[in-house]
């Protein structure tokens, strides 16, 4: 299964501060209508905000890979998508 929306919401969650905190703060709101799996979604709610410290530590914690993190951090839709 693609992680392509889980990157995204992740790596914006990354870049956005005030998007971070939402979801950090409100995880099942800042993730409705996103097309995640539950166990993404599990996953996600696990987070902290250590956790967005670097690339690295983001991309264990939540099982992806640093590449495509970094990857998407350029992508237009994560730049300007907010969660
Ligand atoms: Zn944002």
């Amino acid at each position: 299964m693609s992680q392509r929306e889980l990157i995204f919401v992740l790596a914006h969650a990354q870049l956005c501060t005030s998007c971070r905190e939402r979801l950090l703060a409100s995880p099942q709101d800042a993730l409705a209508g996103r097309w995640l799996t539950a166990e993404e979604k599990a996953m996600v709610e696990r987070l902290k905000d250590a956790d967005f410290f670097t690339p690295e530590r983001l991309a264990e914690a939540a099982g992806v890979s640093v590449s495509q993190l970094n990857e998407s951090s350029n992508h237009p839709v994560v730049r300007l998508r907010h969660l």
